[in-house]
């Protein structure tokens, strides 16, 4: 009997307490006990007479008398209701506290926990799969432009599209930041190839987050449990190592691990901690290269060019510099540029060596760095530089992954009193037509336009018309890389303003670089 309140029930039939339809289910269980003679127990569900629901955890069995025969069947019952009731809450909690700490708040997926829990119980079992990690080529820019809300909202487009090409038996996840995670139940190249391809190409297409046009790529490494790995971590490191070989390649791409990528991986990592502790060590100088007027020869300003002594070998800057920017180093880098830049050219201001401005190259990471302008400032000021013995040089590349950021930072350079060249012009594949929107004060053509342009009719062309739109604009036209004779005349022909290259200086150390502007200053 239930034993909530022993008045209620004492003394009564089943049919005074319980509903009518339940208490002849009891009384049909009741006869079964009897047919079976067997002792037994089971939960049920009851609807009291009042209409209350209780559970009941009931164990019947046999009445037998000395002939063993069934004359009845006994029952004890107890009212577990408040028990199931507390056990479900227990198991409500338990999901609610799962979910909090499973699932990503911001696209509703699984997060990082939940997909490496995964991972590890599908590398107990022996059926192949893989891991893709999906990273998003320059998701930070967006969130410093447009704020971390927007960021989100992008995020959360981008789940969706995951969802649209990976079908439900994938495991999708968010691994924070901008980074995804997905478990594809499938080790075969071809088809993951074909599936990789056609994510891709959703990247082509602009994301609209509130009625902006947002473009935005992924870069992808896929590694294939077992082949390519045995346990989690090792498939994290593989994916890993996969999509920064994507990444070399240019954005919006995808990479299959491969195991060569572990010698380049280790060799990397030994190279950022060696460049790292470089500034330490003393083991990165500037070195200098002129810039000179094309009619006269006189220095119309002078480039700063990073070099790295490591062990007795100078590594060149086409090397460490994007390891740099890879590894965010090139923030600490880039200060350690600005600050030896900045009091350099204030000595040779006071001691009247260069009248012109010495030119630092920004990367594009550290132009779009959140701090930037504040550093720029700071430095002015700890060096007692003027920024107007300064100019900075900026790549075309770096204004075409976000122009209007770009602009606007420019445009708050400029108004510090720094001027502003455009460096390696006509490698970005930009349109000559943007040019008019940029504050720029000097724009330096690349050296891959120059080299034996007296042979290159269509450098050439390319040439002349980006020196008529400078001089449009009137913006100071420099050509890069000038080594030879030939190469100079044809410019000073085509009223190129200033040459930097070989042809008058190669970049020098300091001390040479001063004796050397010393001569030049008093020889003209
Ligand atoms: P860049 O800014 O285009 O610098 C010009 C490069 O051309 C320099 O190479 C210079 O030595 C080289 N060069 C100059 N004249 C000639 C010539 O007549 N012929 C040939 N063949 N080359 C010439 P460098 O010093 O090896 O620097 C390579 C690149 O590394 C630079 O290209 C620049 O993008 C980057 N870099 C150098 N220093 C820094 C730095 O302090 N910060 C940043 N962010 N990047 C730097
Ligand atoms: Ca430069
Ligand atoms: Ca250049």
């Amino acid at each position: 009997m239930v034993n909530a309140d022993v008045q209620n029930v004492l003394g009564k039939s089943d049919k005074e307490i319980f509903d009518t339809q339940d208490a002849q289910k009891i009384q049909i269980a009741d006869k079964v006990t009897v047919l079976n003679a067997k002792v037994s127990t089971s939960e049920r569900i009851l609807t009291m007479k009042d209409g209350t629901l209780k559970t009941v955890l009931a164990t019947k069995g046999p009445l037998i008398d000395k002939q063993n025969n069934v004359f009845g069947v006994f029952g004890i019952s107890r009212d577990i209701t408040n028990q199931k009731e507390y056990e479900h809450f227990l198991e409500e909690s338990k999901e609610k506290f799962y979910n909090l700490s499973h699932i990503d708040k911001v696209t509703n997926l699984p997060n990082r926990l939940h997909i490496s829990e995964i991972l590890v119980q599908m590398c107990s079992q022996e059926a192949p799969f893989c891991l893709v990690l999906i990273d998003l080529d320059e998701f930070k820019i967006v969130n410093d432009s447009y704020g971390h809300r927007f960021g989100d909202k992008l995020l959360f487009e981008v789940s969706k599209v995951l969802m649209e090409v990976f079908d439900s038996s994938a495991f999708l996840a968010r691994m924070g930041g901008d980074e995804f995670g997905i478990i594809v139940s499938s080790s075969d190249k071809e088809e993951l190839d074909v599936l990789m391809q056609k994510l891709h190409s959703k990247f082509s297409n602009p994301f609209k987050i509130d009625m902006i046009d947002v473009y935005i790529t992924a870069s992808s490494g896929i590694c294939i449990y077992p082949d390519d790995a045995q346990n989690m971590e090792e498939i994290y490191q593989a994916a890993d190592t996969a999509m920064y070989n994507a990444k070399k390649f240019g954005k919006n791409n995808f990479s299959f691990y491969s195991a060569e990528f572990k010698n380049e991986a280790v060799a990397y990592t030994q190279m950022v901690t060696n460049l790292k502790q470089a500034i330490q060590k003393s083991e990165l100088e500037l070195y200098f290269q002129p810039q000179n007027d094309v009619h006269t020869g006189k220095i119309i300003g002078v480039e700063a060019l990073l070099r790295w002594k490591h062990k007795d070998a100078m590594i060149p800057p086409d090397i460490f510099i994007p390891l740099a920017e890879k590894s965010g180093l090139i923030i600490e880098i880039g200060d350690f540029v600005l600050k030896s830049g900045f009091e350099k050219a204030k000595s040779w201001q006071e001691r009247g060596i260069l009248t012109s401005r010495l030119s630092i190259n920004i990367s594009a990471r550290q132009l779009t760095h959140l701090d930037f302008i504040v550093t720029l400032k700071n430095m002015l000021q700890e060096s007692g530089c003027e920024a107007s013995w300064i100019e900075l040089e900026i790549t075309e590349s770096s204004v075409l992954e976000n122009p209007e950021l770009v602009i606007s930072l420019l445009e708050q350079i400029r108004e510090l009193g720094f001027s502003i060249s455009m460096d390696d012009f006509g490698t970005g594949y930009s349109s000559l037509s943007y040019l008019k929107n940029l504050p720029i004060d000097k724009l330096k053509i690349d050296r891959s336009f120059i080299v034996n342009i007296q042979d290159e009719p269509k450098n050439q062309i390319i040439v002349k018309t980006v020196i008529f739109l400078a001089k449009e604009l009137g913006i100071h036209i420099l050509a890069e890389g000038v080594e030879t004779e030939e190469e100079h005349t044809f410019l000073l022909q085509n009223r190129i303003d200033s040459i930097q290259g070989y042809y008058y200086s190669k970049p020098l150390p300091n001390d040479e670089f001063e004796i050397k502007l010393f001569n030049r200053e008093a020889s003209l």
